[in-house]
């Protein structure tokens, strides 16, 4: 028996599909993906430490909330209780973004979505029922289909930077910030964006100094986001600069990096024991196969304005996959839920519901 709704992905687009799609007894099957580069297991929210701006979770004492909604033998994949801040006598932190995720999944499996921790590696849409090929499971059939695949950080492309790779070059400070190379020692970030001084405020917790490395003279990040940056006394802004090497050796990975001013001629070199890459993003749209109309910048594209129709017929798209604009898990969780409710039409539409 084909399935309903087959919806690929595991950030908030994907949950919040699940979760109204399973309320709307459509059965939904989520792929979640493994740790391949393309696909992260909890999207880029498990990349994230605090989320402020998540409608409905200001700060507090988030995490024995957290604890008593997601289930025992997912509690493993929490991050640690930041450190406390009390306010009043009571805890007072913002929920991290593993743990907002969390709870998204758990909501989705409260109504009954089943998920398989597999990769979809192809997409057979010149059939019906829809075709996806999982890496391990296999071949699957699906009325509809949701993609909410999200996106991936990009890389400068330098070869030293690609020999670096986890021996002091990263694209995640929340993964690697705390390893010990990164300890009391100068690091430099890549970027102007919000990412970027997200990283570099993280980073703070540990280096002795961090270096934002931004190509041009104003930050892009928005405006609260960018002070904390200026405000930071362990942050240093480098104006007008681009990363042009990352220098290190076989023994201590990386010991620092060469700048080039983008604006003269000017280059120079600047100790560091790591460097994070927080340049933007590239969506995971690769296992389409060309079988999706895409965009330009190859994002999914939607096809019909305040929908998430693509150009397949019973295919839909959700949150950062097709969207290169907003890019908040907000509005990725909120397009999740349009994608739900667009599937469900087509679906009583064409007599599968
Ligand atoms: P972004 O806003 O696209 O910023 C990317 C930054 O990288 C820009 O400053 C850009 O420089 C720079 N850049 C891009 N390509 C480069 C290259 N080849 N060489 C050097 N620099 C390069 O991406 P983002 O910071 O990842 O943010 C993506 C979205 O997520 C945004 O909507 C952001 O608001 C959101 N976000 C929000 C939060 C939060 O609210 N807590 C946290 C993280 C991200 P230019 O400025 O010169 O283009």
């Amino acid at each position: 028996m084909p399935e309903k709704v087959v919806i690929i992905g595991s950030g908030p687009a994907a949950w919040a599909a699940a979760i109204y799609a399973a309320r709307a007894n459509l059965d939904p099957l989520v792929f979640e993906g493994t740790p391949q580069p393309e696909m992260i297991p909890l999207g880029q929210l498990a990349f994230t430490t605090e989320v402020e701006n998540y409608p409905g979770f200001p700060v507090g004492d988030v995490r024995a909330f957290v604890e008593s909604a997601v289930a025992a033998d997912r509690h493993y994949n929490l991050p640690p209780v930041p450190k406390e801040h009390v306010r009043d006598g009571r805890p007072h932190y913002a929920i991290q973004g593993v743990e907002l995720v969390e709870l998204m999944k758990q909501q989705a499996l409260n109504f009954g979505t089943r998920v398989v921790g597999d990769d979809i590696v192809e997409v057979d849409f010149g059939r019906r029922p829809l075709r996806v090929i999982a890496r391990d499971a296999g071949p699957h059939e699906s009325h509809a289909l949701i993609v909410a695949t999200g996106a991936r950080a990009n890389y400068l492309g330098l070869p030293s930077e690609d020999a670096f790779k986890n021996r002091g070059v990263s694209a995640c400070a929340v993964c690697d910030g705390a390893l010990p190379r990164f300890r009391n020692k100068p690091l430099v970030v890549v970027g102007g964006g919000d990412s970027a001084v997200e990283e570099a405020t993280y980073l703070t917790k540990f280096a002795s100094r961090v270096f934002m490395v931004h190509r041009r003279d104003e930050l892009r990040a928005s405006k609260i986001m960018a002070q904390r940056a200026l405000d930071n006394p362990k942050i240093e802004l480098l104006w007008n600069t681009a990363l042009a090497e990352v220098e290190g050796n076989d023994a201590s990975g990386v010991t620092g990096v060469k700048l080039d001013s983008t604006v003269g001629a000017d280059s120079r070199s600047l100790d560091a024991t790591g460097v994070f890459l927080a340049i933007g993003h590239t969506p995971n749209t690769d296992f389409l196969g060309g079988k999706l109309e895409l965009t330009n910048k190859r994002y999914v594209r939607w096809t019909v304005p305040f929908r998430t129709n693509t150009s397949v017929d019973g295919v839909f798209a959700a949150g950062d996959v097709a969207d290169d604009y907003y890019r908040q898990a907000i509005t990725a969780a909120g397009s999740g839920c349009q994608s739900a409710l667009d599937a469900e039409r087509w679906l009583a539409g064409a007599g599968f519901h």
